[in-house]
């Protein structure tokens, strides 16, 4: 792996049992989260997973931080210029491996324990891995409290006495506490006010820049990644259909359901904005238990062709790190 990537997925598969039968659960389908995904997030980057909801973004945030054990395929990670397979690993090497990857959750509501203090909330991950404790560990809480624009003071304090804001803060000062290279973003924002979404959105900018941070940003719709993302991957039932930098994306859409995503994001120029085609797609998207033979899409692709509903098409480089799953381009 080329030492400006710092993680690498390969043919990531992510599959939950369906079972039936109450004394003796028989096996009889599985619900495909994730079904074969390829990409690699560069050091210093920041990539933007985009989908509906249920199209299995989340859960590849879990897999790559092996929250979820992968059903097939592989996670490198590049840990100080050497190549640890994350999918390999297990016990006190994936513990350490840890350390470097964490996680800022949805919901500031939900993921803060509310019988814990911040200061505990916060230095609950120094104590896991054994990186500080009693004074030392009060006083880096106290400094990351500062990093995330909290006052320090607040150490004693409940999760109920913060604004969502806030305790969005708290949940990156936590995920910081380990002093990670990757963050996994699932929707950090989506559970907020729209009037401070900017603040988190620039507050997790700085923190990229101060410590050189590596990003996968989830997000549920194209308009919120746009500022963050240095490329931007498209996600649709368990797989990436597109994949490019930022600029490319939002200026030559090329697959048939980005180009209907795109469509529903207001332009800011009204004079654009009239001018705005939606793309309306219909019908629902397919249970992940049973997706559609050949292209996933082809029960919604306003393009679709007979060749759709044969063979699926194949994820590659259509020129310039544009990567796309579409038989119009083959
Ligand atoms: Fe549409 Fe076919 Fe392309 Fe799938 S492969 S996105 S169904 S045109």
């Amino acid at each position: 792996m080329s030492d400006d990537i710092l993680l690498r997925v390969q043919g990531l598969k992510m599959y939950f049992p369906i079972t039936k039968g109450i004394i003796i659960q028989r096996h009889v389908g599985d619900i495909k989260a994730v079904d074969g995904i390829d990409f690699f997030i560069r050091r210093g980057e920041t990539l933007g997973l985009v989908g509906e909801s249920g199209c299995g973004k989340s859960t590849t945030g879990r897999a790559i931080l092996q929250l979820y054990r992968p059903t097939a395929g592989h996670v490198y990670f590049n840990d100080n210029g050497q190549e640890v397979e994350l999918t390999a690993i297990k016990g006190e090497r994936l513990r350490l491996m840890r350390r470097k990857m964490q996680m800022i959750f949805q919901d500031p509501y939900a993921s803060l324990n509310p019988r814990m203090t911040v200061g505990n909330i916060i230095g609950e991950p120094l104590e896991v891995h054994n990186i500080s404790r009693g004074r030392a560990r009060r006083e880096r809480v106290q400094e990351l409290l500062q990093v995330v624009g909290l006052n320090p003071y607040f150490v004693n304090r409940y999760p109920h006495e913060f604004s969502g804001g806030q305790r969005q803060r708290i949940g990156v000062a936590r995920a910081l506490a380990v002093n990670p290279s990757f963050i996994v973003c699932d929707e950090p924002i989506s559970a907020l006010d729209v009037s401070i979404q900017a603040q988190i959105i620039n507050l997790l900018e700085e923190l990229q820049a101060k410590f050189g941070l590596t990003y996968l940003f989830i997000a549920h719709d194209l308009s919120v990644v746009r500022h963050i993302s240095d490329r931007v991957a498209v996600m649709y039932l368990g797989k990436i259909v597109e994949l490019t930098n930022r600029a490319e994306l939002y200026e030559n859409p090329l697959h048939p359901y980005t180009q209907a995503l795109l469509s529903a994001v207001p332009i800011p120029d009204p004079v654009v904005e009239e001018k705005r085609q939606r793309i309306i797609l219909e019908g629902d998207v397919p249970s992940p238990a049973n997706p559609p033979k050949g292209c996933n899409f082809n029960t919604r692709c306003p393009r679709v062709m007979d060749i759709c509903h044969e063979i699926e098409p194949e994820f590659k480089d259509v020129g310039g790190e544009h990567f796309l799953a579409c038989h119009l381009y083959a």
